[in-house]
């Protein structure tokens, strides 16, 4: 339901927990947050309200510079831990959270379990990892000097083959510099601060830290690093946008 992420040079958990704070207002029954530290994955999420969630992460909060967050109201699955976003692929390096609905979850379940992917939840999100994981995978062995669009490769051939209303957001512990976010039927924003990025599913989860925001168009996704925003459409093609700035009093 809520999205928030985060790449720059602060500690990305307490943006991302005040962040979901600021889309409380849309509800929710969970949430979690993924961070990337010491080139691993950490991945903390709780039943019920955010203070749940603030309170295992006082024990587990990591210094990472980049992270996802996520509010869910489950669609597919009960609203228990084992549902909450962010949602792993087998290996547990790639982090997704999604907003909507995965019309397709169904066929593109029973094809990764058929090529080995162990599902950990009943959710329609978590086949986008396991998703993403293979095109990965795949996207290497076919270009292996392409290092530099390995991932966001992966994540456009993964969209491409989801049907449905969703906004998500990617990280990946082998490029953890690199945050990769799609818009499709769902709201996505990108925000622009000084060596430091944002998106999130609605403004005023980043406005305390910029006003120069982008929100993205259907069939958009951008990749965030710590040195700026690209924009591209879902045939790979770079697109020319610039952010605009918000008004403190709209
Ligand atoms: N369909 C997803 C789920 O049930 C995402 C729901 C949401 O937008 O929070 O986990």
């Amino acid at each position: 339901c809520g999205i928030v992420g985060y790449i720059g040079t602060q500690a990305a958990t307490e943006i991302l927990l005040s962040g979901l704070e600021k889309l409380e207002y849309r509800g929710y029954d969970s949430a979690g947050i993924a961070t990337i530290w010491e080139e691993e994955i950490h991945c903390v999420r709780a039943k019920g309200k955010l203070h749940n969630l603030r309170s295992k992460l006082e024990h587990l909060q990591t210094p990472a510079t980049i992270g996802i967050g996520h509010t869910r109201w489950a669609t597919h699955g009960k609203p228990e831990e084992y549902n909450a976003h962010p949602h792993m692929d087998t290996a547990m390096r790639v982090a997704v959270v999604q907003n909507g609905i995965i019309e397709n979850y169904r066929e593109l379940r029973e094809q990764l379990k058929a090529s080995g992917h162990q599902f950990r939840s009943d959710t329609d999100t978590e086949v986008i990892p396991h998703l993403i994981a293979q095109l990965l995978k795949e996207e290497i062995a076919r270009e292996p000097n392409n290092t530099d669009f390995h991932f966001l490769e992966a994540v456009r051939k993964a969209v491409n083959e989801l049907q449905g209303a969703f906004a998500i957001a990617v990280i990946c512990a082998d490029y953890p510099d690199e945050l990769i976010v799609v818009r499709q039927q769902a709201p996505l924003v990108v925000g622009f601060g000084q060596g430091e990025f944002f998106c999130a599913s609605d403004t005023p989860a980043i406005i305390s830290h910029t006003r120069a925001v982008l929100p993205l168009e259907n069939s958009e996704m951008a990749r965030l690093t710590p040195l700026g925003i690209e924009i591209y459409n879902f045939a790979g093609q770079r697109l020319k946008k610039h952010p605009r700035l918000l008004s403190l009093n709209p």
